[in-house]
């Protein structure tokens, strides 16, 4: 890696000096909600079956002003798996998440913790665009809760990076400020995957202040990632 083209990105970070380290069916139609708010047969799909699910998906009212869904993107088989809020105007457009100027800003600050934008999995807590940007409300994203909840099986991750106050306070089931939830290391399901929490770069990009904190989060991040502190894959 180039260490001038690395420094550029730290600066864009704010950071001066770092040490390196190394709901469709089959036939397309919607699928049935059960008992407890989840979409039926979800939790047996494999890859191209959830994609193609997620893609036709009219369980929420979000299908109406989506102008794509948001599926998801990178390495199905990354140690990371970082997870934002919910899709933007860049993204709805694309169908890819984080793009645009937060999403360049996500991809710089991964850069400079030494990880590939292509290395990790990035996803969102809602598959389609809420309105204006509004935050999405807990029905949307109990809906939509088992599409993530099976990428996150599929992927068996070692890490969740929660980015933004939305995200982590939806996969921990909590109400925090991402202030109180940041330096510690929560878990996620049955499975206990390791989840550190740090700020939404469309934050960082309103307060590059904050950029520094987010630096000492990937820090942490890559140590608990690195430590393997319940971090297994799931079989
Ligand atoms: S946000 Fe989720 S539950 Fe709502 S329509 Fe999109 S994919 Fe379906």
């Amino acid at each position: 890696m180039n260490n001038s083209l690395r420094n550029e990105y730290l600066k864009v970070m704010g950071v001066q000096q770092w040490v390196a380290r190394e709901a469709l069916d089959a036939d397309g139609a919607a699928g049935a909600i059960d008992s407890v708010g989840t979409v039926d047969g979800v939790a047996s799909l494999d890859w191209p079956e959830l994609e193609k699910r997620v893609s036709g998906c009219t369980l929420c009212g979000l299908q109406e002003s989506r102008t794509r869904t948001v599926f998801g993107v990178g390495n199905r088989d990354a140690d990371w798996l970082v997870i934002g809020e919910a899709p933007g105007a860049d993204e709805d457009r694309q169908g890819e998440p984080f793009v645009g100027r937060a999403g360049q800003l996500l991809t710089e600050m991964l850069f400079a913790a030494g990880l590939q934008r292509d290395a990790v999995y990035i996803c969102n807590i809602l598959k389609c665009r809420p309105p204006g940007n509004r935050n999405p409300s807990m029905e949307e994203v109990s809906l939509c809760q088992a599409y993530l909840q099976r990428q996150i099986e599929l992927i068996a991750p070692r890490l969740i990076l929660a980015v933004g106050g939305v995200a982590a306070n939806s996969l921990l089931d909590m109400d925090e400020k991402v202030g109180q939830l940041r330096g510690k290391v929560h878990d996620y399901g049955t499975q206990k995957i390791p989840v550190v929490v740090t700020y939404h770069p469309a934050y960082l990009l309103r307060s590059p202040l904050e950029k520094r904190k987010v630096w000492k989060d990937l820090q942490f991040a890559q140590s608990v990632c690195a430590n393997g502190q319940a971090g297994y894959k799931i079989t």
